[in-house]
C-alpha cells in the first residue's frame, strides 16, 4: 500500500491530547472498490450515510484555536475500506450485522461485499494493523513526553437512526459523549459536559465507548479517553450536505475541551 493509512498532525511537545478522527475520509482504495457490490451512485449514497463528514475539519479548527495545540491522528481512508474502531474478530458485536472491521453489509442491511475471509485479512493487514500500531505509538509518545495521554475521538452521527444501528432506539442528543469504565475518569466527563454546555449532551447514547489502544486498555491508567459524537444536523444538511454555522460552534466547544484538558 503506497498511500499512508493515517496522518499525524503534530501538536505541541507539552500536549497530552490526541484528537482521533477515524471516520472523516471518503477515500476508497482500488482493491476495496473492486470488492464493493454497489454502483457509483449507490456508493456515494452509502458514503453520505456512513462518513463522519467534516469531523477532520472540526478537529483541525479546534486544534488551531486551542491555547496549546493538541495532536491529531486522522484516518486517510473511508471506514468502508476498514473500520479501525471495530474489533477485527468475534469480540465485535457489530460483526453480527455485517459491520465488523471489514463491512459486508451497508447501513441499510444490503450486501456491500462478499464474505471473503482471505480478502478481509488482506485489508486488515494493509489498514487495520498499521493504524492500530500508529495510534499505539502516538499514545506511547505522549506518555513518554508528558506522563499521560488523553485520546478524544471525534465522530458524528445522523439525526435519524440508520437501520444497522444496534442501539438506535436510545436518545440522540446533539452531543453524545462515549465513555469507558476504566479510562474515562470523572474529571474528563465533567470537562466535556462543561465544554459542550451550549448543546444538549448525554453520555453513551446512542453510541457508547471510546478508543483506547489494546496495549493500554485496562492496563495503563495514565491513558484517558472519551468519544465525542456530534449529531450531524447540528452542523450540516443531512445526508452528505454542506456544513453550516453550527460547525464553528462545535469546533469552539471542542477547543474549549482541549484547553480544559491541558490546563
Ligand atoms: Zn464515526
Amino acid at each position: 500500500m503506497s498511500v499512508p493509512v493515517f496522518r499525524v498532525d503534530g501538536g505541541d511537545a507539552s500536549s497530552p491530547v490526541v484528537l482521533h478522527v477515524p471516520h472523516s475520509s471518503r477515500q476508497i482504495s482500488g482493491p476495496a472498490r473492486a470488492s464493493i457490490a454497489l454502483d457509483d451512485a449507490e456508493l456515494v449514497a452509502e458514503l453520505d450515510h456512513m462518513t463522519d463528514a467534516c469531523t477532520d475539519l472540526i478537529a483541525a479548527r479546534a486544534a488551531a484555536a486551542a491555547r496549546v495545540r493538541p495532536w491529531m491522528f486522522v484516518n486517510e481512508w473511508s471506514r468502508l475500506v476498514v473500520d479501525p474502531e471495530r474489533f477485527p474478530d468475534e469480540r465485535e458485536e457489530m460483526a453480527a450485522v455485517g459491520m465488523g472491521a471489514v463491512y459486508t453489509r451497508t447501513s441499510h442491511g444490503r450486501r456491500l461485499r462478499p464474505d471473503d475471509p482471505a480478502f478481509a485479512q488482506r485489508l486488515l493487514d494493509a489498514h487495520f494493523h498499521p493504524y492500530a500500531q500508529g495510534m499505539t505509538d502516538l499514545v506511547d509518545e505522549r506518555l513518554a513526553a508528558t506522563g499521560r495521554a488523553i485520546v478524544v475521538d471525534v465522530h458524528s452521527y445522523p439525526a435519524l437512526a440508520l437501520p444497522y444501528e444496534l442501539h438506535g432506539d436510545g436518545p440522540r442528543p446533539q452531543v453524545c459523549l462515549g465513555t469507558d469504565l476504566a479510562h474515562t475518569p470523572p474529571w474528563l466527563r465533567d470537562a466535556a459536559a462543561r465544554a459542550f454546555a451550549g448543546f444538549e449532551v448525554a453520555f453513551d447514547t446512542p453510541f457508547a465507548g471510546c478508543y483506547v489502544p489494546l496495549k493500554h486498555h485496562g492496563i495503563d491508567d495514565r491513558v484517558s479517553a472519551l468519544m465525542v459524537e456530534l449529531r450531524r444536523d447540528v452542523y450540516q444538511t443531512e445526508p452528505g450536505g454542506e456544513p453550516h454555522s453550527g460547525l464553528d460552534r462545535l469546533a469552539a466547544s471542542l477547543a474549549a475541551l482541549v484547553d480544559a484538558l491541558e490546563a
